[in-house]
C-alpha cells in the first residue's frame, strides 16, 4: 500500500484431505500479504484436474460456495500473486494448468527466473506455444519436453534449465511435488495435517488451518507426496543457500516462521542493533503501521525511549484506492495514516520504517508529524539503503527510481526533511537475522549489489522484465 517492494506471489498445496480445496483457500487468505492481484486454487480428484481463479484477493475470487463444489478431490494446490514478470492479465493468474502428453500437471511458483526470457525464445524456435508471458509457463514447457521416465526426474531435468528463485508446488492427477531452489530464495514449509501432508510458503497457512510445522523444505530439496506417503530427494548441484533477507525485512508476516527463525523476533533485533547504531535524544518512538512495529519495539526497547502509536493506519484503504483526480485537496497519505497529536506535540519523536524506496511516501508522513505538532523528528530505518533492484520474485522499482541508488544519505535526510536519518548497516542485519555461516548466507542484493545468481543483461542496466 505504501512505497514499498512488493512481493510476488504465495504457495500453498495439500495432498490426501477430504478437504482439501476448502482448506487451500484458508491457506491462501493466511497468504494474501503475498499478492494480491490474483489468486486460484486447482484441485484433484484422483481422474481429473479443475482450476478455479480469478483477479482479486481470495474472498472476492472464492466467495460463493458453489465454487468449492466445483473442485472436489483429496488434493490441492493455490496462489496467490502480485504480478511484474508476466502482465496485469487473468491468463497469467496461477496456478498453470496444462494437458500434456503424460496427462495433466498444475503448477503454482513463488520467485522469478533470471533466464526465462533466453529459454522463452530459444523453446519458440524449437516449437513451442506460449499462452501467458509469466515465467513460470517456461517451466511447464521444459517440463513436457524432458524424457525421463519419472515425475521427479522429469521436474529435474526442467529444472537444470533455469535460473533464478523458485518455491514450487505441482499437482498431478495422483500426486503433488514441491521444489525449493537450490539458493532458497523464497521460504517454503512443510507441515501436516490429519494425516495429509502440507505445503505452504510460510507457517502461518500452517497455522491457520492447525497443521503441524514438520520443517522447512531445504533449499535444493524436492518433495514427491503419492498415496505410498512422502519422499524427499536432492536432485540438484548443492550451492551455498542464500534466502532473501528482504522477507524478514519486511515480506514475510511477522507471525511466520522462516530460514530457522520467527520472523517477529527477528525484527525486534533489528530494531535494538539500530538503536545501537543510530541512538539519538528523543521523547518517544513511533513505528509506521504495521510493518514498522516490530522493529519500532525493538528500538524502544535498546534505546529505553518510550514506544506509543502515534500513527494510525486506515486497514480498510485497499490497494486499488485511487486519488479523486478533481478533489479540491490533495489527501494522499493521510487516507492511510493519521497522527494522534496528543502522542506527538511538542516531542522529540524517532519514526521506525522497515525501508525507503523512493522516498516520496517518508516525506509526506514526516510532513503529517512535524503538523502534528513534533519538536523533532528522527527517521530510523531497521534495513539498509536498497540501492539495487531485485531479480529473485521481488517488484521493486528500476534502479533510477530507488532513492538510494543516487543519493547519500544526507542527501535523502535533507529530501524527506528528517531532523535525522540512520540506516541499519548491512553488516548489523546480517547479525540481528544470525544465518552467516560458511554454508549459508543470506542474499543481501538489493542493498549490496552482490547478486548470488548473475545474468547477461545485469552489466548494462536493470532488465525492465523483472
Ligand atoms: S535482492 Fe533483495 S529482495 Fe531480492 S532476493 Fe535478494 S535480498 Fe531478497
Amino acid at each position: 500500500m505504501f512505497d514499498k517492494f512488493n512481493d510476488e506471489c504465495g504457495v500453498f498445496g495439500i495432498f490426501g484431505h477430504p478437504e482439501a480445496a476448502n482448506l487451500t483457500y484458508l491457506g491462501l487468505y493466511a497468504l494474501q500479504h503475498r499478492g494480491q492481484e490474483s489468486c486460484g486454487i486447482v484441485s484433484s480428484d484422483g481422474a481429473k484436474l479443475r482450476r478455479h481463479r480469478g483477479m482479486g484477493l481470495v474472498a472476492d475470487v472464492f466467495k460463493r460456495d458453489s465454487v468449492f463444489e466445483r473442485l472436489p478431490g483429496r488434493s490441492a494446490i493455490g496462489h496467490v500473486r502480485y504480478s511484474t514478470a508476466g502482465g496485469t492479465d487473468i491468463k497469467n493468474c496461477q496456478p498453470i494448468m496444462v494437458d500434456y502428453h503424460r496427462g495433466s500437471i498444475a503448477v503454482a511458483h513463488n520467485g522469478n527466473l533470471v533466464n526465462a526470457a533466453e529459454l522463452r525464445t530459444d523453446l519458440e524456435k524449437r516449437g513451442s506455444i506460449f499462452s501467458t508471458v509469466a515465467d513460470t509457463e517456461v517451466i511447464i514447457h521444459l517440463l513436457a519436453r524432458a524424457q525421463c521416465e519419472t515425475l521427479p526426474d522429469r521436474i529435474t531435468e526442467a529444472l537444470n534449465e533455469v535460473k533464478g528463485a523458485y518455491s514450487l508446488v505441482f499437482l498431478t492427477e495422483t500426486r503433488m511435488v514441491a521444489v525449493r531452489d537450490p539458493n532458497g530464495f523464497r521460504p517454503l514449509v512443510l507441515g501436516y495435517l490429519d494425516g495429509a501432508y502440507v505445503v505452504a510458503s510460510e507457517t502461518c497457512a500452517l497455522d491457520l488451518i492447525e497443521a503441524e510445522f514438520i520443517r522447512e523444505i531445504e533449499p535444493g530439496e524436492m518433495i514427491l507426496v503419492d498415496k505410498t506417503g512422502l519422499t524427499s530427494f536432492h536432485p540438484f548441484a548443492k550451492v551455498k543457500p542464500t534466502p532473501c533477507v528482504f522477507e524478514h525485512i519486511y515480506f514475510a508476516r511477522p507471525d511466520s516462521t522462516i530460514f530457522g527463525r520467527q520472523v517477529y523476533e527477528v525484527r525486534k533485533e533489528f530494531g535494538r542493533q539500530l538503536a545501537r547504531e543510530h541512538a539519538v535524544e528523543a521523547d518517544v518512538v513511533i513505528p509506521i503501521p504495521d510493518s514498522g512495529v516490530p522493529s519500532a519495539i525493538g528500538y524502544a526497547e535498546a534505546s529505553g525511549i518510550p514506544f506509543e502509536l502515534g500513527l494510525i493506519r486506515n486497514h480498510y484503504v485497499g490497494r486499488t484506492f485511487i486519488e479523486p483526480q478533481q478533489s479540491i485537496r490533495h489527501f494522499g497519505v493521510k487516507i492511510k495514516l493519521n497522527p494522534i497529536r496528543e502522542v506527538i506535540a511538542g516531542k522529540r519523536v524517532v519514526v521506525v520504517d522497515d525501508s525507503i524506496v523512493r522516498g516520496t511516501t517518508a516525506r509526506k508522513i514526516i510532513k503529517m508529524i512535524r503538523n502534528a505538532g513534533a519538536k523533532e523528528v528522527h527517521v530510523r530505518i531497521s534495513s539498509p539503503p536498497t540501492s539495487y533492484p531485485c531479480y529473485y520474485g521481488i517488484d521493486t522499482p528500476t534502479r533510477k527510481e530507488l532513492i538510494s541508488s543516487s543519493h547519500s544519505v544526507e542527501e535523502i535526510n535533507r529530501y524527506i526533511t528528517s531532523d535525522t536519518l540512520g540506516y541499519l548497516t548491512i553488516e548489523g542485519m546480517l547479525k540481528a537475522a544470525s544465518r552467516m555461516s560458511d554454508e549459508c548466507s543470506f542474499c543481501d542484493a538489493c542493498f549490496s549489489g552482490n547478486y548470488p545468481i548473475k545474468f547477461p543483461r545485469m552489466a548494462t542496466d536493470q532488465p525492465e522484465l523483472f
